[in-house]
């Protein structure tokens, strides 16, 4: 490979913060919010145009898990509150991701952080050994600001990396990593008729086979099942069905790749729908996530904390 050396030169130091988080997925806008009502002076870094990463911009379909915290709980009431649809004020799992995205908002603001979208966060500053800040790449230039805490949201790790932290990629044998996943939403779903299977191992039987197995046919591989999840707005139905194999989510070339292989297997996937799954005779894709669904990159040496 070639190399260029970039000239050095002087960068702006935008600001100085006692806490800057990179990435505003739940991870990381959690983490600010949680800092800014503790009095801290934040700024929220995003490289997206919009907060909440997989849980909005990914278009991720419900909250799973058992998670249990007071911020998880107001979350939930502010969104059913707000909620549209037939599930206006009902505590659900289900995510109307443009009012998430609202909800993220109205609690970073009420919290005191400064959000900065379109910012990339592509380096850090070191004294010691120790993250003194953040260098950005954006409209604006490339500039730097500091912090006396930097928390990594980046869900790669980018910030961990880029400090030099010791970590490998993918599983230990191989290095391979979990196939990604573009979501996507279709509407004009007749919901009351419709099979909504919320796992892989969830089989159903029609007058035209079993629809798992019908997938496995109709659609290209790596993808090939039926995982859909219903959503707070009526037609509507969240599709977690593309799947592409053997990508990095660190590489630009690679995610490039991901978004054109999940993309090309969107309308095969729609077919299949209008054809064999009840409900979804007159189904249409209305969005498709505007982050690629990466579940998993680096994994990081960490160290035992002290209570254990
Ligand atoms: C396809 C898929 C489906 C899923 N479905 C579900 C589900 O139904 N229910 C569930 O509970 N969980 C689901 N998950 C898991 C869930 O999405 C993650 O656990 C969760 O999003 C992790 O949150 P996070 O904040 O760590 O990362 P993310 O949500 O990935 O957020 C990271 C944020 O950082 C930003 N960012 C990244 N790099 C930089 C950088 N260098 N500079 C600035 N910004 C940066 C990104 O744009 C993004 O906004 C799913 C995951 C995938 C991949």
């Amino acid at each position: 490979m070639k190399y260029y050396t970039e000239p050095a030169r002087e960068l702006p130091v935008e600001g100085e913060y006692d806490v800057i988080v990179a990435g505003s997925g739940p991870a990381g806008a959690s983490a600010a919010i949680m800092a800014g009502r503790l009095g801290a002076k934040v700024l929220l870094l995003e490289w997206n145009n919009a907060v909440g990463g997989m849980s909005t911009s990914g278009l991720m379909s419900h909250w799973t898990g058992s998670v249990d915290s007071p911020l998880y709980t107001e979350i939930l009431e502010r969104c059913a509150a707000a909620c549209e649809g037939e599930d206006r004020g009902k505590v659900v799992p289900w995510i109307d991701p443009e009012l998430l995205k609202a909800v993220w908002l109205d609690l970073l603001r009420e919290a005191g952080v400064t959000v900065l979208l379109y910012t990339f966060v592509c380096g850090v500053i070191k004294q010691d050994n120790r993250v003194t800040g953040v260098v950005t790449e954006s409209k604006s230039g490339r500039r730097v600001f500091l912090a006396k805490v930097t928390i990594d949201g980046t869900g790669d790790g980018d910030v961990a990396a880029f400090a030099g932290v010791e970590h490998q990629k993918g599983r230990e044998t191989d290095g391979k990593m979990q196939p990604c996943t573009l979501m996507f939403k279709v509407a004009g779903v007749d919901i009351d008729r419709a099979v909504l299977p919320g796992s892989f191992e969830s089989f159903y039987r029609t007058e035209k086979g079993e629809l798992q197995a019908l997938a496995k046919e109709h659609i290209p591989a790596p993808a090939g099942h039926l995982l859909v999840y219903k959503s707070t707005l009526d037609g509507i139905v969240t599709c977690n069905m593309t799947n592409c194999t053997d990508i990095d989510g660190t590489h630009a070339e690679e995610l490039t790749r991901a978004e054109l292989v999940c993309r090309s297997q969107m309308p095969a996937i729609v077919k299949y729908l209008r054809d064999y799954v009840p409900g979804f005779e007159h189904c249409f894709i209305i969005s498709a996530g505007s982050m690629m669904g990466i579940r998993e990159t680096r994994h990081f040496a960490g160290r035992m904390p002290a209570w254990t």
